[in-house]
């Protein structure tokens, strides 16, 4: 759950990056968040992975007071939510297989675990095919398949996906959001930020537009189903 109570974020050169935002996220729900460059977006999932602090208001995501979370305690924050980045962030010096273990690799999961663990991700994502091949021979498609194989293997309770389909064809952009509405549907909350329009007509759900560091809209749309 991602609650923000009357937020606002003041950077040190003085501007408001975000004024007095309200918005709660409940467990298991799937929002797009939309809003032209410089609304405010990215300054919210940086609070949301306590990379910054509001300078007003609470913060709590997924059971954690922000507000008060030691620095030692960030990381076991971290590991709650995975992200998904609009230029994927692969390691190219490793296979698809490595790219995702690697995540478990860090937190000392048992081997065993791993090799189960890693097989049922890529094949959610479809890619049992290409577990040995390196980035470099994949699709962007497929690039950002593994990124949310990657993002979901630590099985986290939310997953932030940022501009996910920035860097990948229109027509494969719609397939990467079925692959996270299927995620969604078996229970993980998620929040894509886009600057895409027409997937979010397309889609419908919930949309939260920030503007000027405001919320301006944040409502369930019909989807037209259209492309
Ligand atoms: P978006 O992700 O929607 O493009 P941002 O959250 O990056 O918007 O930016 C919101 C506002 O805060 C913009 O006016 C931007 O210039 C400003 N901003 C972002 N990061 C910083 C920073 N580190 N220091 C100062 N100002 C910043």
């Amino acid at each position: 759950m991602v609650e923000l109570k009357d937020v606002s974020v003041k950077y040190s050169t003085g501007v408001d990056a975000l004024n007095h935002i309200n918005l709660r996220i409940n467990d298991g729900d799937f929002a797009f968040v939309v809003g032209s460059s410089g609304a405010g977006k990215s300054t919210m999932i940086k609070l949301l992975l306590k990379e910054i602090d509001a300078t007003e208001g609470t913060v709590c995501v997924n059971g954690y007071h922000l507000n008060k979370l030691k620095r030692r305690k960030i990381p076991e924050l971290r590991r709650t939510i995975g992200i998904v980045f609009q230029d994927f962030r692969l390691i190219p010096t490793m296979t698809v297989y490595e790219n995702i273990a690697f995540v478990l690799r860090v937190i000392d999961a048992p081997t065993k675990y791993i090799k189960k663990r890693v097989a049922y991700v890529i094949g959610l994502v479809g890619l049992q095919d290409k577990a040995k091949h390196f980035p470099s021979e994949l699709s962007g498609g497929e690039m950002q398949r593994v990124a949310i194989a990657r993002a979901l293997v630590n099985d986290p309770k939310l997953i932030i996906a940022d501009e996910p389909t920035g860097n990948i064809d229109p027509e494969l952009s719609f397939e990467i959001v079925e692959l996270l509405k299927s995620i969604n549907a078996c229970g993980t909350t998620i929040l894509m930020v886009t600057h895409e329009h027409e997937l979010v007509r397309h889609f419908g759900g919930r949309i939260i537009n920030i503007d000027n560091g405001e919320i301006v809209f944040d409502d369930i749309m019909e989807g037209t189903d259209e492309i």
